[in-house]
């Protein structure tokens, strides 16, 4: 990575002001002065000080992503944007934790840590999940109890699930499922015969989607929620 862009993104100003940092021999790099912007520096392994202070750069880095509809969740894709696209960020290993359809929204972590995706991911980790689904029609005690039995979808039987309607009138509800199989609400709502017609996803293990995040926009997880995940 070049210095003049590790250093804007840590915060020491615009790339036009990191290149007076570097002009002013304000930069070092393992103890030498560096004045070339376009440096190349490994924030893993160079030490990297402004004015004698050591710069610090996070080499892992956790974003909660409210997803808008029309991404896909894959850090390159050939039709769609990707959710990666809609991340202002100097690391170039971001990716999507887990998956959300291009045409649902909602919580995405995006990290660079590959160790708590396969975490999060596994299917032996049976990480909650839980979406808001607007469905066409009118959900029963006995979709409910369907849900909770452990539906047979064609090629699988899912864990239990939890279905609760939250507008009866809307068709709103919350379901959470301990999987995350291929379209796997939406198939479950066309077993009972109740297309979805909107999905969202509000929760993910330990946290909860924030409701002043814009659909769109993302923020660093605090200390506490990346804790809270590991
Ligand atoms: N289930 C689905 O059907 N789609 C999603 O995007 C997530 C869960």
């Amino acid at each position: 990575m070049r210095i003049d862009k590790l250093l804007a993104h840590a915060g020491y100003g615009t790339r036009k002001e990191v290149k007076k940092l570097l002009k002013d021999k304000r930069v070092t790099v393992n103890g030498e002065v560096i004045k070339q912007d376009r440096f190349p520096v490994d924030p893993a392994t160079d030490h990297i000080t402004v004015d004698e202070e050591a710069v610090n750069y996070q080499e892992k880095v956790y974003f909660m992503l409210n997803k808008p509809q029309g991404y896909v969740s894959a850090t390159i894709d050939n039709v769609y944007p990707t959710v990666i696209d809609l991340i202002d960020d100097v690391h170039t290993d971001l990716f999507p934790i887990g998956r959300l359809d291009v045409d649902t929204e909602g919580l995405l972590i995006i990290s660079n840590d590959g160790a708590l995706g396969h975490q999060l991911t596994s299917p032996k980790s049976h990480c909650p999940k839980t979406y808001e689904v607007i469905c066409d029609g009118d959900v029963t005690k006995e979709d409910i109890a369907l849900f909770a039995s452990g539906m047979s979808l064609d090629d699988m039987t899912c864990l239990p699930a939890t279905l609760e309607v939250i507008d009866v009138q809307k068709h709103l509800c919350h379901v959470t499922i301990m999987e995350g199989k291929f379209h796997q609400v939406k198939r479950m709502f066309l077993k009972i015969g109740k297309p979805v017609l909107f999905l969202k996803r509000i929760k993910m293990g330990s946290l909860t989607l924030d409701p002043n995040l814009e659909v769109g926009s993302y923020r660093p997880l605090t200390a506490e929620e990346i804790h809270s995940l590991a």
